[in-house]
Parts: structure tokens; sequence; C-alpha cells
């Protein structure tokens, strides 16, 4: 098996991980004492997801999503559900979990089906946010990091399937 070349680093490993406790400090903050439920996005949320959990300190219930939006590396504009979730969401407290928002088209379809739900509230988190892309207008409660209009890999996401399995967040071909 050929190992994949060497990507730089763009954010760091401890950078991501400082960022994830402050992203959950801020959730424990407004849920205090309050059940809520993580959807994550699939595939490219997975390990801010399982990070994200490990850090709320408020009851937590963990689903996940799997939508298509994407081929390689770039952006088709049509969203459609892979796989919704497993439990009624009525009456929850609900943390839609994503990867990056770049166009903002695939989360602001999952947040408009979110909403047909009947939750008692709904948060988005997003570990990235690529703001010069943005074709619709998406409120992110939690943010990780805005970043420039560059294709990124690592700590989630891929590219055609590979180095999700970084720990740090690099630039495809830099
Ligand atoms: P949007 O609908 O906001 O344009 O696209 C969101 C989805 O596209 C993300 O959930 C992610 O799967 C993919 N995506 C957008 N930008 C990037 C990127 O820079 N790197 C990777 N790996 N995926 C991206």
């Amino acid at each position: 098996m050929t190992k994949p070349a060497p990507i730089g680093v763009f954010i760091s490993e401890e950078q991501i991980q400082t960022r994830v406790k402050e992203l959950a400090g801020m959730i424990n903050r407004d849920f205090q004492g309050q059940d809520v439920v993580v959807v994550g996005v699939l595939n490219g949320s997975f390990i801010f997801c399982a990070d994200l959990v490990r850090h709320i300190q408020t009851p937590v219930n963990i689903e996940f999503v799997s939508l298509s939006s994407y081929e390689g590396t770039n952006s088709s504009g049509e969203v459609a559900f892979r796989m919704d979730v497993k439990q009624s969401l009525e009456g929850k407290n609900v943390i839609v979990v994503e990867d990056i928002v770049d166009t903002g088209l695939t989360i602001s379809f999952l947040l408009k089906h979110m909403k047909l739900k009947n939750v008692k509230s709904l948060k988005l988190c997003s570990l990235l946010r690529k703001k010069a892309r943005l074709k619709v207008d998406v409120p992110i409660d939690y943010l990780g990091f805005d970043i420039e209009d560059k294709f990124v890999i690592g700590y989630g996401l891929d590219f055609d399937g590979r180095y999700r399995e970084l720990p740090y967040i690099g630039v495809y071909g830099e």
C-alpha cells in the first residue's frame, strides 16, 4: 500500500483540541443540566463529534445523519439525504455538528429539515467555515475556525476518501 504524501499543517492538533474544548465549554454553559441530542453529519464530522461529546458535561445522546452534496473538490450544490436520525427529535435540544460550512447549501438543507421535526431548540456547531464561499446565510452558534478558500483535509475531512485519519488539518496540495 502506498502511503499518502505528507501534507503540511494548517491547523495543528493542539489548536484543534484547544478549540474543541472551548466549544464544548460554550455548549456546557448554554445547556447546563439539560439533555441534548448531538447530530453529527457524516462522514466528515465523525472525529470532531467524538472529541466534542467527550467534553460535553450535560446528558448527551448521539445521532448521525448522512447527506450527499460534494464530489471531489467541487460542490455540486445538490443535496440529498442518505440517512436520517433514528429517534424522534420532538421537544429536544438538538445540536447539529458539521465539519465545514463551505457554500452553506448542505447545512441549510439539513437545518430546514431539522426544523420540521418540532425540536425544542436547534443549534449549529461547525469546526470550520469558509466565509468567502458562502452562498446562503448560515448562522453558526459554535464555530471553530474561519478559514480561507482552500481545500482542507484531515481531522475527519477527506479528499476522495483519504486523509481523514490525520490528527491535524492540512491544505490539499500544499
Ligand atoms: P457546502 O454545501 O457548505 O458547500 O459543503 C459542505 C460539505 O462539503 C462539507 O460537509 C464537506 O463534506 C464538503 N467540503 C467543503 N469544503 C471542503 C474542504 O475544503 N475539504 C473537504 N474535505 N470537504 C469540503
